[in-house]
This record gives structure tokens, sequence and C-alpha cells, in this order.
């Protein structure tokens, strides 16, 4: 199906190395470089971390969404693209990296729905961040319907219905009216984010939604057998 496609392809960019290891320097890096390359291993320690609690919150719950959509500006990253200019260089909230790459190592497909209206800005930026791979489809455009159509056009693509869909956004409007389409979704914080917290409470509000899905088919059937 079209996520596997996607997941496939990063598997195969990750083998380039045959060991499956990072590449190694021989050489220090030059004095000025050593505090980024730092920075850029903290982080990477960090999203490991991050990733791991991500598995063991996974690793809970029976029940998992078939699809998770993020919203861009103010979910994954504390920006808005439509203030920024294409060669700006973003950087993500704490946890969003880890808990990407913990779906993508459970098998699990992401999305993309942002109203951004500058989205050569928005895929620019994950390209730089190098999170493209990690979506089987992106619908990035501005729009008044408060992401109705955003997600009509994301299960149309992936086929997958709403129902088994998690959803995270930092607006309320768009969060009530893609709710109201049968989507589990999670307001995040505006200046936090999607965290290992806001991402706990998804898990477990799509499981309690299936739950009691499952119990209200239970009693009509039962009701039906009486009439
Ligand atoms: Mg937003």
């Amino acid at each position: 199906m079209v996520w596997n496609k996607s997941i496939e392809r990063v598997d195969e960019t990750s083998q380039s190395n045959p060991r499956g290891d990072e590449p190694i320097d021989l050489l220090p890096p030059p004095t000025s470089d050593r505090s980024t390359a730092a920075a850029v291993a903290r982080r990477r320690m960090g999203d490991e971390r991050v990733k791991a609690e991500a598995l063991q919150i996974l690793g809970r719950f029976e029940v998992l969404p078939g699809l998770v959509v993020f919203d861009l500006d103010h979910t994954i990253w504390p920006l808005y693209c439509d203030c920024c200019s294409i060669g700006d260089s973003p950087r993500l909230f704490r946890h969003a990296k880890g808990i990407m790459c913990a779906l993508k190592e459970k098998g699990i497909a992401m999305a993309v729905a942002s109203r951004s209206s500058t989205p050569d800005i928005a895929n620019a930026f994950l390209d730089k961040l190098e999170l493209q791979p990690m979506f089987v489809t992106k619908e990035i455009f501005d729009s008044w319907t408060h992401k109705t159509e955003h997600f009509q056009r994301i299960q149309r693509t992936t086929g997958i219905p709403y129902e088994s869909m998690l959803f995270f956004d930092d607006e309320h409007r768009n969060f009530a009216t893609v709710s109201k389409m049968g989507v589990t979704s999670i307001l995040v914080d505006w200046d936090g984010g999607v965290n290992l917290e806001m991402f706990k409470l998804g898990l477990n509000n799509f499981a309690a939604k299936f739950a009691a899905s499952s119990t209200d088919k239970d009693e009509k059937t039962s009701l039906n057998g009486w009439n």
C-alpha cells in the first residue's frame, strides 16, 4: 500500500552503510565546528531517549491508530512558516522527532495536515530536518474549512478510515472540526507542541474511543437479537 512504499524507501536509504552505523569521521572536526558537532550529538541522544520512551508507551496499548496525522506550525516546530524565509534553519519541539521515529519503527503510518499558505517553506523545512520520508502523504495548503478538506484528501489517498486516525494540532477550531469527522484529536499547547505526555494522552483517548465503539456495537447487536 502507499504508506509501506515510503517506509521501505527509508529503510533502503539507511542501508547505504553496510554495517548500518553512522558514518565515522577519522579526523576530529575543526575547533570552530566542535560545539556544533557536540550539539548535534546531544540532540541525537535526546531523540533516541524519547524514541525509546515512546516505544515503551506504544507497547502498553493493544489497540493502536492506523495513521497519525501532525499539524506543522506550533505542533511539531515552534514557528509559523508564513513568518519565515526559505533559508532559515528550523528546529523541532524537543520530543517531536523521537515520537515520529518510534511510530515509524512500530510501522504506524504518518501524515501532515497543515493550513500553511507557504507550502514551499514548509517542505523546505521538512527537507532540512530530514522528515520527508516519515510521511505517507502531506496536505499543506491554506483553507477556511479548518482541515475538513485536508482530512478528506488524506482519507482518499491512504484508504484509512477517520476512526483509525489520531491527530495532533495546536488550534482549537481544527481540533473541533476534525474531531466531528470521527478522528481522535488532541489539542497540544501552542508553546509546547507534541510531546510524550500528549502522545500518551492521544493513544489513551484512541483506545478508549475504540473500546466505547466496540461496546456500543455489542449492545446494538444484543438489542437487535431481541427484536
Ligand atoms: Mg498549528
